[in-house]
Formats: C-alpha cells, sequence, structure tokens
C-alpha cells in the first residue's frame, strides 16, 4: 500500500526559460511568474528550474472514482488527490457510485466537504438514479454536474431510461444547467464484463436520443471506447453533446490481461490503432481516465476498472516526445481547455505544470501514488518528468 506523502509549498519569485504551451501556440520565452506557490514534486527541483523547462496548464480529469466513503481500501480523496498531483492534474470530477451514493444532497455536501481541503480542486458529480428523483430539484443548486449509468448491469446506482426522462424533465426548468455525464451501454444478459460494441452503440443512441429531446440540456457522453460511436456522436453534430475517451482505450498497456478488465472493455488493437488516430488528428473533444482503483486481490476477482489518473497526463507528454509525436497544443485542448469550457470554469489565474523535458523516468511503485498501487503502464520509461506545479489553491 502506498504510504501518504505530504505535500508542501514554496512561496517565492519564479522566473523561468520555457517552452510555453497553450491550446493555441507554442513559444520560448522568458516567463516571469513573480510571487507564487510552488508544489516540489522531486527533490532536486532548484536544479531543473534554472534551466529550460516545458510549462503546460494543469490538467482536469473529468472522471474519477476515489471511492471515498466507503471503499476507502482501495482509494481516499487524499491518496487520489495526491495521485492526480503528481500527475500534473489539479481538477478532479469524482463520481458517485460511493457507499452511500452521491445521491442526496447530504451525501453530496459530505463528499465535498472532505476534498474542501485537499491539494487539488474536487469537483463531485451528482447520481441520477431511480430513488432519487425527489432530491434532483435541490441537488441542481449544489451539484457541480450529473451523473447516470444507462447500463441495466450496473447495480451501484441504477437508471432506467423512464426515469433519466422524468429527471431531464424537472432539470429543464432549472437555472442551473450542468452537463450530464452518460455512462453509456445497453448490457444484454451474460455479456458483463465484455461487453460488445453494439452494446456500446446501443447506449450511444439512446443518450442522442436525449439531447435531440431536450435541447436544452448538456450531455457529456464518457468514456467511448471505439471510433464508430466517435463517428455516430461526430456525424450527429449536436450542439449539446460533448463526448471523452480515456488512454486506456488507445495506448499500449504492459500490464496483463486481468488488470486490464473494464467497462466498456478495451477493443481489439485494430480499434486501438483507429482511435489513437482520431486522437493524433484532434477530433476528440476530451480526455478522462474513468481512475477506477481497485487492490490486485480485488482484481483476481474480476473487478472491472483501472486506475489512471496519474498516467495521462504525463503519458501524452511522452507521447509528444515519440517521433511523429502528438500535437502539445492539442493535449492541452483535450485535458484543459475544453474540460475547463465544459464545466463553466472561468478563474483567470491557471495552474501550470513544470516539466524537465530530456527527464526520464519509470513507472514503478516509487512513483505511483494510488493506494491500489499499480498501473496499466507498470515498468515503462517515459520521457518528460513533472519537477513541480505551481498551485493557485491555498
Ligand atoms: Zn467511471
Amino acid at each position: 500500500m502506498g504510504v501518504i506523502l505530504m505535500v508542501q509549498k514554496v512561496k517565492f519569485n519564479l522566473t523561468i526559460e520555457a517552452e510555453l504551451v497553450s491550446a493555441e501556440k507554442i513559444s520560448h520565452e522568458e516567463v516571469v511568474f513573480g510571487e507564487i506557490d510552488f508544489i516540489p514534486l522531486v527533490k532536486n527541483w532548484k536544479t531543473y528550474l534554472s534551466k529550460k523547462v516545458l510549462c503546460m496548464p494543469a490538467a482536469h480529469d473529468l472522471h474519477v472514482h476515489f471511492r471515498e466513503p466507503g471503499f476507502e481500501h482501495k482509494e481516499t480523496i487524499q491518496s487520489g488527490s495526491l495521485a492526480a498531483l503528481y500527475g500534473g492534474c489539479t481538477t478532479v470530477l469524482d463520481m458517485p457510485n460511493t457507499n452511500p451514493p452521491t445521491i442526496t444532497v447530504k451525501e453530496y455536501l459530505r463528499k465535498k466537504e472532505i476534498g474542501k481541503n485537499e491539494i487539488v480542486n474536487l469537483l463531485v458529480a451528482a447520481g441520477i438514479a431511480d430513488n432519487n428523483l425527489s432530491e434532483i430539484k435541490s441537488l441542481a443548486s449544489v451539484a457541480d454536474c450529473w451523473k447516470v449509468y444507462l447500463d441495466n448491469s450496473f447495480n451501484a446506482v441504477p437508471c432506467t431510461i423512464e426515469t433519466l426522462n422524468d429527471a431531464c424533465s424537472i432539470l429543464e426548468n432549472e437555472e442551473n444547467n450542468k452537463p450530464i455525464f452518460i455512462h453509456a451501454m445497453q448490457t444484454t444478459e451474460g455479456t458483463e464484463g465484455k461487453q460488445t460494441i453494439d452494446e456500446e452503440n446501443a447506449g450511444i443512441e439512446l443518450a442522442l436520443n436525449l439531447a435531440k429531446e431536450f435541447g436544452n440540456l448538456n450531455f457529456h457522453i464518457t468514456h467511448l471506447s471505439n471510433v464508430s460511436a466517435l463517428e455516430k456522436i461526430i456525424q450527429k453534430k449536436y450542439h449539446n453533446v460533448t463526448h471523452d475517451t480515456c488512454p486506456r482505450y488507445f495506448m499500449k498497456k504492459t500490464a496483463k490481461e486481468q488488470l486490464q478488465r473494464c467497462n466498456p472493455p478495451i477493443r481489439s488493437l485494430e480499434e486501438q490503432a483507429k482511435l489513437k488516430k482520431s486522437v493524433y488528428d484532434g477530433e476528440i473533444f476530451m480526455l478522462t481516465t474513468d481512475h477506477a482503483p481497485h487492490t490486485l486481490v480485488e482484481k483476481e476477482e474480476g473487478a472491472p476498472g483501472c486506475p489512471g489518473v496519474q498516467e495521462m497526463f504525463p503519458q501524452m507528454i511522452n507521447w509528444s516526445f515519440e517521433h511523429e509525436g502528438i500535437d502539445k497544443r492539442k493535449i492541452v485542448k483535450m485535458v484543459h481547455e475544453n474540460p475547463k469550457r465544459l464545466m463553466g470554469r472561468k478563474e483567470e489565474t491557471e495552474d501550470y505544470v513544470i516539466i524537465a523535458p530530456q527527464e526520464d523516468y519509470q513507472i514503478n511503485h516509487e512513483w505511483i501514488k494510488s493506494k491500489c498501487d499499480w498501473s496499466l503502464y507498470q515498468s515503462e520509461i517515459w520521457q518528460g518528468k513533472i519537477i513541480g506545479i505551481i498551485s493557485q489553491k491555498c
């Protein structure tokens, strides 16, 4: 089990020589930050700051399961936040399938309270479920956004399409129009754990129908795993539908197959390559990780879900250094610009990630901060080490 490390902030005046990346441009310049709060993530950080570094806005991961309350042996809000921070991610969105689930105002505020003093910004999704229609109106005034599981095999926060329709009718008349994140899947009996592309696309079809019916609500289809799903969404051109995919669906993995089990499942190598090309070409609106840690014992027993919040941003940076690698501006668009836009966040000051571009490191136990203590990319060597975060959160 990982040990919780305390992070320390250092206050000082920072000027660096940097390759500065935004969603629009890459410039090479002397960047004067003035007085900042810096969170060092490596021991010899001072030596790195005197050399030329890579500087990028911090990532958002709008799909994580930090497992608290109820499953603290897998992850806590504190351990998950630390993993996020070490992965250059300073805003996360936690999902409602905890125990008790986040489907009442009481549970919602309780989770927000736990996250209040964390080192990252903890956004929380309120669940829409068969048993909380009476709470939807009051939840609407506090919730950062909504999450619904359109998967009839998903037992944690069950929701039928009829319930979702009713909830949308309520939300239509609310002023706070927050995005509704949809786990799109229509699992038929016997395919649990190996849901087909058709079953996933049937869920997406349902989501798209809802988006057409409720034109003034925003729907976000999360963790799509195949390109035909993406094509379906793009083809409709609905103004109120956005989407994301996760690196596990398009990047090569070193972990054995049992550890790769998740919902939707990781598709064939051919599908993965097609999806990777879509990411490369800039067709993906946003990346998330669906960070869903389980212990190794639970994975051996078949638990679906994999960690990922720490890996996403470093992995994309590593990809940018490969021959004909991904454009860093596209990374910023998918992990910073678009997530921020989706959540209506308009902070004037940003968090920044400082990276030593030439530095290699290994994905090993020392690096991994999630309490589950394993990674899909275990033992890989990646380039571009995160040395610290310029943080706005006090
Ligand atoms: Zn999830």
